[in-house]
């Protein structure tokens, strides 16, 4: 690693954002550094190492493209790989195009003060450390910033408090543990199955019951993957043309078109075959509520077949919307609940009220553990931002123009902050698309903005702000289009308390694509260069 004191462009995070953007802005011969917060790269998958992680688009699509001999390499072993699979591949990747050189680790950055003198970003980090570029990216992830709730009593709890986004090194056991996990969101589904294999008991704290279809993981079948290797441009094309870029096996057909059987026919497909594409099923599944009813109901009865017990399946039956909520991908999430060390506590009905030294007290009764679990999620999209001191034109902090809502142009620089770009930032399809391909199409597009601003000795880019209140207004309209908005989720904010509620995410991958592309034909329109 290099003390240079002043580089290009500062890369903030190491996961697979920060790491596609080192690869790329060094092959275009900038000089770039990262810091990253944690002691290893892989972001996501340096973190979240609770039992059961693992991916929720297929393996296949959820990786790289930028390097043909990366993909016809990498052997994925199962259809959804795990934590400590995906974690591999990253490492991999980072020796293979030799990037720790330029990686600090164990630093994280705390302040970037923009200079209008020089138009230079002067960064520093939590150990005290400043350095200069004309360029910052913050890698810093959508789902990194972690989201514990203050429960009161809390600090009196005397075992051990986890959060599946910040989980142990070294491995947990939970051998005869009273086991509480709070929290039925995505990471919660997949933690619970096999938590209940291993506890004596396990207690799940459910506020909001979840929807979620089975992903019907298996090994992954070396000749479907050579198959696939075989023409894998014809995937990835595939996956880029759909709504939530990837192969979601979307249709035109809309719900209520079909006949009944028809309907069914096509879900019991879509169950059998599993994971997120269910969503596909049907073209008007997010965008209507009587179609989507069908696919609640659906759900719902495969519920009411897994789970023994008709009170505890009640409990369980989510209600309102499919998909506005993410949809949760499960390998045995209901039926845990037949296991008769498994307690579901309905704290929609009766409220935890306090953490208590030995235990969880709600408004019913009190349930004493060894250990608790939050599934709690995270202050999605804005905080890993906010929580940086990020100070633009007038010096003016992005935590107080994000107040209100975050704004941005396409998700990828606010206005007033020149020469700072964000890697799936909050008006990008981001955590509505596959993730992968949407931080490599905005990797790229930085790159080849920074070329262009070479080429023509140009200094300075910015968004204008007519170009972003446009772009948030039109965010907002296609999302008002939809079912999205109709319920709390932490794609509105909702499950921070006293965070705005703004919808943060772009829908639509491939008219995203198209209006970023159309942006560069025309000299990129909306922003300002000098
Ligand atoms: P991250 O992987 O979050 O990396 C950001 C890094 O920045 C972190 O390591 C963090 O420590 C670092 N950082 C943040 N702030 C600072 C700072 N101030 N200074 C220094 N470092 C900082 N998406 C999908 O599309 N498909 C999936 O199947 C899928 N599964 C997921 C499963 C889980 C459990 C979770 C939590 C998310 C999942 N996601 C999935 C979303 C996932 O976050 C993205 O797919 C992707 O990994 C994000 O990569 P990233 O590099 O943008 O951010
Ligand atoms: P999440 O979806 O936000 O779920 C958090 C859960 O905690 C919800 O059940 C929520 O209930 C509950 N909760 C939050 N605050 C609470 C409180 N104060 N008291 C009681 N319960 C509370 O978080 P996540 O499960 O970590 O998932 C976040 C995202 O990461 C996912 O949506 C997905 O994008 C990604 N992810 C993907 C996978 C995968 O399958 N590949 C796995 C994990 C995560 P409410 O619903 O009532 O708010």
């Amino acid at each position: 690693m290099s003390e240079r004191r002043s580089v290009d462009a500062v890369i903030v995070g190491a996961g697979f954002a920060g790491l596609c953007m080192l690869y790329r802005l060094r092959s275009r011969g900038f000089t770039a550094r990262v810091y990253e917060a944690g002691s290893g790269v892989g972001g996501t998958w340096f973190w979240n190492r609770y039992p059961g992680a693992r991916c929720d688009v297929e393996s296949l699509e959820y990786s790289y493209q930028f390097s043909d001999e990366l993909q016809q390499e990498w052997e994925w072993t199962e259809r959804y790989a795990s934590q400590p699979e995906i974690l591999r591949y990253l490492n991999h990747v980072a020796d293979r195009f030799d990037l720790r050189r330029d990686i600090v680790l164990r630093t994280r950055v705390a302040a970037a003060i923009f200079d209008e003198a020089s138009d230079r970003w002067r960064v520093r980090t939590d150990d005290g450390t400043e350095v200069t570029a004309r360029f910052v990216i913050m890698a810093t992830g959508c789902l990194s910033s972690t989201n514990t709730p203050s429960i009161p009593g809390r600090d009196s709890f005397t075992g051990p408090m986890l959060h599946t986004g910040n989980w142990p090194h070294e491995p947990v056991d939970f051998t005869g543990k009273r086991v509480a996990v709070v929290g039925t969101g995505s990471s919660g589904i997949q933690a619970i199955p096999l938590i209940a294999e291993q506890a004596s008991h396990l207690t799940v704290f459910q506020r909001t019951a979840n929807f979620s279809v089975p992903a019907q993981n298996r090994p992954l079948d070396p000749a479907e993957q050579r198959a696939v290797k075989r023409d894998y441009a014809a995937l990835r094309t595939r996956g880029g043309q759909m709504p939530f870029g990837f192969d979601t096996r979307s249709t035109e057909v809309t719900a209520l078109q079909v006949s009944d059987a028809e309907r069914r026919a096509e879900y019991e497909d879509r169950w059998a075959q599993g994971g997120l594409p269910f969503l596909g099923s049907f073209a008007d599944i997010i965008l209507d509520a009587q179609a989507n009813a069908t696919a609640a109901e659906f759900i719902r009865e495969k519920i009411r077949a897994l789970v023994r017990d008709p009170a505890t399946a009640e409990v369980l039956l989510p209600r309102g919307v499919v998909g506005c909520k993410r949809l949760c991908s499960d390998t045995g999430y209901f039926e845990t609940f037949n296991r008769p060390n498994v307690t579901l506590v309905d704290i929609a009905a009766a409220p935890i009220q306090a953490i208590t030294p030995h235990g969880i007290r709600t408004a019913a009764a009190e349930y004493a553990v060894d250990c608790i679990v939050f599934a709690t999620g995270f202050d999605a999209m804005t905080g890993a931002l906010t929580r940086v001191d990020l100070r633009g034109v007038g010096g003016r902090a992005l935590r107080d123009k994000w107040a209100e809502g975050p704004r941005s142009y396409l998700g990828l620089m606010s206005a007033g902050f020149p020469n700072l770009f964000i890697i799936t930032g909050p008006g990008s399809p981001s955590v509505l698309s596959n993730m992968v391909p949407s931080i490599e199409q905005h990797v790229n597009w930085i790159a080849a903005c920074l070329d262009w601003m070479r080429a023509r000795a140009l200094e300075r880019i910015e968004a204008t702000p007519d170009a972003e209140d446009a772009w948030v207004a039109h965010v907002n309209e296609v999302a008002d289009a939809t079912l999205y908005p109709s319920c709390n989720s932490w794609y509105l904010g909702a499950n921070i308390p006293g965070k705005p509620r703004v919808f943060m995410p772009y829908l639509g991958f491939p008219a995203y694509v198209e209006k970023c592309d159309e942006v560069v034909a025309r000299d990129y329109e909306g922003f300002a260069v000098a």
